[in-house]
């Protein structure tokens, strides 16, 4: 059975039946709507028009008619707030109808907005609780479907007074920035017959997967997603023989079910493979228009949650679920496409369309040069900090990858010196063909946190639970950004070809710092970006705090795609969010400590003495060394983790919430972190000497190991 059974069992055959069966997407709506409205529905996806309220009328009936046929009694606008998670809530098609009786209605009013009593989500201060309305409106341009006899229509989030409380609206709003700026540089490239551009993006999504009965024994996993203590087990990933391995039968069924949700949903999940750490695997879609691929990964994010407990699995998101194997995160492949069909990263076969290439690959190296921070902090969380700059991740300064061939290239334009030694050849922007750049080629770096792989960039610092909107919010206005600055000088030019090429030297003379083809891995990188200037902001906090500098105030400011306040909430809440996450473990921690972990190795040193007492009875020489040795470490071990837990709760007690936030967010990093750490390491060694009988947990080896 099927979670959201249609009552057909799939087989490989009808795949592409069940392909977007439960999506009111643009077949159903050729189908079904009449012709004049349908074409109507088209504009407004392609165009951004405006719907009329008889238009929508229509839309809306026929939208409720196709969700009843599919089993759907409710309807709901989901939208995805500040939490990084999606909300809905959800009303009955339900109208009353005389004598008792009802019919269902839905109207084009309720589909194009709805007003969720949104006072409790988070708003950094924008919006007075007295005036919690919020409002929610239709985004045509992402279909909407059904799940859970529910038809869900995905919306914006904004408060009456206009404010974006949401991530799809900023998300939108930089895509209409890219596509302003781009068009510009396009046309005075001649492209006469493109008339938009959008940015689209694959996420390649990682997981856990571990035994549900033993996840539900973990507090730490229920509460704060990751193990809080946890000594390393007898074998972790050292033999690479979980990666690309064959799939355990439980997580076949898991995958499989998994793929015909998400097809069911339109989502175009299309590889699975374990990951290199043990119960660790990855997800990848074919790529699609950034917002519809934003929801597409929130929905996918949800589902393997669901789908794992129908398998009685539990799936882990968190960055760094164990401490001692990879963490997980998800790889952002990002381009931009033309509405004829080209991707503009493609370097092309003529002359003409290498400068196009170069010109846009340009814009990217600066704007990933010149907004770091932003791209940083996108990323940046309490559970992402664990896993940037450990040894799977990438480290936490941002740099850019492009292969030998094409810094090759770049290089020789900057130089004006030969690039194809043989012919001595120039290479002159406008008149020679670039060489072709394989894939093979491009993509053999894989510690580079943003990497050109051939036609696409993938930004690899995201964690796994990550809205992939942020990332693309600051990746789409900050090349904007810079393709505003191209356009601006080209359009003022006398020589295009001229002017082009001194843009493309010009920019790889003052950017090139952020072009690092080595190992991203290496501590000795490290020391070098320092040395190139490049920022290195190792935690959250620190990041955080030049989310309002006003180089980037100005930035959101221009594109409209923040407001000043808008920024100022989003770093607040980020700095909160932080901070409560931090106590949150914190409280958890002293939780298993005083209340499970204290109390059983007392009852085992307790077994231990009555042991030591039996022997002695039976021969008074019995020299019990086990007993009185362990019984000494676990003494003196517990002595040290109460005496810590009693300090954390110190702090815990002491904690000052009106306190500036960012200072909070320090002082969580800087005092409650470390002794955090510090209670651990003293757990840890108390579960390596601890009979695994009395131990209270399921250990990592449980954890990791279990699911067959
Ligand atoms: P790898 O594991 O080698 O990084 P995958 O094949 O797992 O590669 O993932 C590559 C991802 O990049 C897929 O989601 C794919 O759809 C996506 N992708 C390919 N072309 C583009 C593009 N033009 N724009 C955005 N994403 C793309
Ligand atoms: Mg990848």
């Amino acid at each position: 059975m099927n979670l959201y059974s249609s009552g057909v069992e799939i087989t490989m055959n009808n795949v592409p039946d069940i392909f977007g069966s439960m999506v009111f997407n643009e077949k159903v709506m050729q189908q079904r709507l009449p012709r004049d409205v349908y074409k109507a529905m088209k504009k407004t996806i392609l165009d951004g028009k405006r719907m009329d309220l008889s238009t929508a009328n229509v839309v809306a009936n026929t939208m409720k008619d196709w969700a009843i046929e599919n089993g759907a009694t409710h309807f709901t606008h989901w939208f995805q707030p500040m939490t990084g998670i999606t909300a809905e809530k959800h009303d009955s098609f339900i109208s009353p109808a005389g004598g008792g009786s009802a019919i269902m209605e839905f109207s084009g009013k309720e589909l194009v907005q709805g007003e969720p009593d949104a006072s409790s989500f988070p708003s950094g201060g924008l919006r007075a609780t007295f005036e919690a309305r919020g409002y929610t409106a239709w985004d045509p341009t992402s279909y909407a479907f059904i799940k859970d006899s529910t038809l869900y229509i995905p919306t914006a989030f904004c408060s009456y007074s206009g404010e974006v409380l949401d991530k799809k609206t900023p998300l939108l709003r930089s895509m209409e920035a890219i596509n302003t700026q781009a068009m510009r540089v396009l046309k005075l490239f001649g492209n006469s017959d493109v008339t938009s551009v959008k940015t689209t993006v694959g996420p390649e999504q990682e997981y856990f997967l571990i035994d549900r009965e033993l996840y539900n024994k973990r507090k730490d996993l229920l509460f704060t997603g990751r193990t809080l203590i946890g000594a390393k087990p007898p074998k972790g990933q050292e033999l690479e023989d979980h990666y690309f391995g064959s799939i355990k039968p439980r997580v076949t069924a898991f995958m499989k079910e998994l793929d015909e949700e998400l097809w069911k949903l339109g989502v175009y999940a299309k590889t699975k493979h374990n990951e290199v750490a043990p119960a660790q695997h990855e997800l990848a879609p074919i790529y699609t228009t950034t917002n519809i691929s934003s929801d597409h990964n929130q929905l996918t994010m949800e589902l393997m949650k669901k789908v794992a407990q129908k398998h009685g699995l539990a799936c882990l998101l968190h960055e760094k679920p164990f401490d001692c194997v990879n963490g997980s995160g998800k790889h952002n492949n990002w381009s931009i496409s033309t509405n004829t069909g080209v991707n503009l990263f493609e370097p092309g076969d003529t002359p003409h369309e290498n400068a196009q290439f170069l010109l846009f690959l340009c814009a990217v190296i600066a704007a990933v040069d010149d907004y770091q921070d932003l791209l940083r902090i996108s990323v940046a969380s309490a559970g992402n900090d664990r896993r940037l700059g450990a040894n799977e991740a990438p480290p936490a300064v941002v740099s850019m990858f492009l292969g030998e061939e094409l810094s090759g290239i770049l290089n020789a334009i900057e130089e004006g010196t030969a690039f194809d030694i043989r012919k001595k050849e120039h290479i002159k922007i406008g008149v020679h063909v670039l060489p072709r750049f394989f894939k093979d080629t491009t993509d053999r770096n894989r510690t580079s946190p943003f990497a050109f792989t051939g036609n696409k960039f993938e930004f690899r610092m995201l964690g796994s639970s990550d809205s992939i909107a942020c990332t693309n919010i600051m990746i789409n206005t900050a090349v904007a950004e810079e393709l505003r600055k191209f356009a601006d000088t080209l359009e003022k030019a006398d020589n295009f070809n001229e002017a082009c090429e001194q843009i493309i030297k010009d920019t790889i003379k003052s950017h090139k710092r952020i072009i690092f083809d080595g190992n991203g891995y290496d501590d000795e990188w490290v020391k070098e970006a320092e040395r190139r200037g490049l920022s290195n902001y190792r935690t959250t906090p620190e990041a955080l705090s030049h989310y309002i500098d006003k180089k980037n105030l100005e930035l959101f400011n221009r594109h409209k795609v923040y407001t000043d306040a808008e920024v100022h909430s989003r770093y607040e809440i980020l700095l909160e969010n932080y901070t409560k996450v931090i106590c949150i473990e914190a409280q958890t921690l002293l939780e298993m400590v005083k209340r499970d972990i204290l109390p059983a190795v007392s009852l085992y040193s307790r077994d231990l003495c009555d042991s030591i007492l039996q022997k002695r009875s039976l021969s008074k020489d019995a020299e019990c060394i086990f007993e009185k040795e362990t019984v000494k470490a676990i003494d003196m071990l517990s002595t040290t983790a109460y005496k810590d837990c009693a300090k954390l709760d110190e702090l815990l007690k002491n904690m000052n919430y009106n306190e500036n936030k960012l200072n909070l967010a320090m002082h969580c990093k800087d005092n409650l972190l470390p002794l955090m750490e510090k209670i651990r390491i003293s757990c840890d060694s108390l579960e390596e000497i601890t009979s695994s009988k009395c131990w209270p947990y399921p250990t990592y080896g449980d954890l990791l190991f279990s699911v067959n």
